[in-house]
């Protein structure tokens, strides 16, 4: 059996781990390898490392750190498919999905390319008679990032680029569920001419992420995966002194206005919520239909949902792959069956799918509920599935407010021709990431990413200005020249002339 082991100093781990995670392949339900589960020794030895690499790094010209980045970026590039195929293999969704992940990273890291651009100070001449005041921004030391299974490549991504092309050093504690792309991404620095030390991997669960909260050499942690465990960590990483962004799980509505085009916002609709078997934090999960849009919308997405291929993410005939686990299948499917419980109408049922030669596969097809309510568990759970859910509201002020009700405010997303309509929305919806008649509204790398609300435990949002004000700390120097030849002793609080 394949062991997946951490990444330290510049080189992977050759100690036989002393506990192991399986790692599946979810198209076959087959074991495929095990995953080293850190313990607090293990996550110090990878701390080390960073905190003895960081004063050479953060003492690099931050020239050479942007170039470091633009070799990074080129392999990347260059070894896209074989990322994408890592990722499909313990993922399962489907190749050009995976790829387009990578591709997304990769757009983090161009950005941080531009590091030297985004560091510059601000400068000011004469603020008092031959005194000038400026403004520096200086790495943290060592950061660290706690990383969900939905994005294995992206979603650090959104983290240690940036952070190490801010001169910090960077431990990252993967998913346990998809490990080995972290790996290839720390070979891919190593390539680049990254010093050894500067990125690591530390892999494992709950024992590891401890292990990160609690060290007292690190001073940043950025984390995304579900709400439970984002507050943990905020509040036990806070604690300690810590810097700390956790982003958390969502429930995303789209708004279907009565004047939208139906067939585009019903190919939005089936694409954010059937993409990657539902399981994106941007996914749309939640249509909420207003006026007369929705008999003929809940049509429409059921002629496109029936139509989709669900089968092995390596298949180049499948639009979608298995979900994650033989756990995340059967939590979906016990949803679907409490919906119909609860008293919503199934419309499509996707636990009849068979996939012919992966019948241990961790296989659920599309699934689509009407007549929804917010009392309903389907309504009020996260579920993180191939499952799409229909409200109605009778107009726009009513769907506004359903949607800003909802604990989660990651994203949301309005289907109209109606300017009036869509900048009222953009307006007054409570979410930190607004689509107009784009149904996965992720921004590009040089905004940022993150919710309001359940969706985010912290104050700033992750890549882009926010992620680089996240990973520095402010200094303003004030400097006089030439030293004053006739100063005295002035008790007066110093004020500018
Ligand atoms: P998860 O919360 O189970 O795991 C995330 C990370 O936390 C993993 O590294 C895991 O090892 C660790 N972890 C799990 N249980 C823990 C515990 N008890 N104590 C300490 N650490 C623990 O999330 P997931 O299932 O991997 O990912 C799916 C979730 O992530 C969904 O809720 C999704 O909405 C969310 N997500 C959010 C965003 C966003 O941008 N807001 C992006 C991607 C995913």
């Amino acid at each position: 059996m394949r062991t997946i082991n951490h990444w330290i100093g510049g080189r992977e781990v050759d100690r036989e781990p002393e506990r192991t995670g399986a790692v599946y392949d979810p198209a076959t339900g087959q074991q495929a390898a095990q995953v080293a589960c850190a313990a607090g020794d293990d996550v110090d030895a990878a701390v080390q490392a960073a905190l003895a690499a960081f004063p050479r790094w953060r003492d690099t010209s931050v020239v050479k750190r942007a170039r470091v980045m633009f070799a990074f970026r080129d392999l990347l590039e260059r070894h896209r498919d074989e990322l994408a195929r890592i990722i499909t293999s313990e993922h399962g969704k489907v190749v050009p999905d995976a790829a387009g992940e990578v591709q997304r990273g990769l757009e983090v890291v161009e950005v941080a390319s531009g590091i030297p651009h985004l560091l510059k100070g601000d400068f000011s001449e004469n603020v008092s008679t031959e005194v000038d005041c400026y403004s520096i921004r200086q790495p943290l030391g060592v950061a660290a990032g706690i990383t969900p299974f939905n994005f294995p490549i992206m979603v650090p991504m959104w983290m240690h680029p940036i952070a190490i092309a801010c001169g910090n050093c960077f431990v990252l504690k993967p998913s346990e569920r998809d490990p080995s792309v972290s790996l290839r991404v720390a070979e891919l620095y190593a390539e680049a001419g990254l010093p050894d030390g500067v990125f690591n991997v530390v892999h494992g669960d709950k024992a590891a992420v401890d292990g990160v909260l609690d060290h007292p050499g690190i001073a940043a942690v950025s984390f995304v995966g579900s709400t439970p465990i984002a507050r943990y960590v905020y509040e036990r990483g806070t604690a300690h002194g810590k810097r700390v962004q956790a982003l958390g799980g969502a429930k995303n509505h789209a708004i279907v206005m009565p004047d939208a085009d139906l067939d585009s916002a019903a190919d939005a609709l089936v694409s954010a919520a059937y993409g990657s078997t539902g399981q994106r934090c941007m996914a749309i999960s939640t249509a909420v239909a207003v006026g007369t849009a929705g008999d003929a919308l809940v049509d429409k997405v059921v002629e496109r949902a029936s139509a989709l291929r669900t089968g092995p993410g390596l298949a180049p005939e499948s639009d979608m792959g298995p979900l994650v686990s033989g756990a995340a299948r059967d939590k979906v499917a016990g949803l679907i069956e409490t919906g119909a419980r609860e008293g919503a109408k199934l419309v499509l049922d996707g636990r009849e799918l068979r996939v012919e030669g992966h019948e241990e596969g961790f296989f659920l097809g599309p699934s689509l509920f009407d007549e929804v309510s917010t009392e309903m568990t389907i309504y009020k759970e996260e579920i993180f599935g191939p499952v799409l859910i229909v409200l109605r509201a009778s107009d726009i002020e009513q769907a506004i407010a359903l949607v800003s009700r909802n604990p989660y405010g990651n994203g949301t997303a309005i289907f109209t021709r109606s300017g009036a309509a869509a900048r009222k929305f953009q307006n007054e919806v409570q979410a930190g990431m607004v689509g107009i008649n784009v149904p996965i509204p992720v921004p590009l790398a040089f905004y940022s990413f993150g919710g309001w609300k359940q969706s985010l435990f912290g104050d700033l949002h992750v890549h882009g200005p926010e992620g680089v004000a996240f990973y520095t700390r402010g200094k303003v120097v004030t400097s006089r020249w030439p030293v004053p030849r006739d100063s005295a002793v002035e008790l007066g609080f110093p004020t500018s002339n």
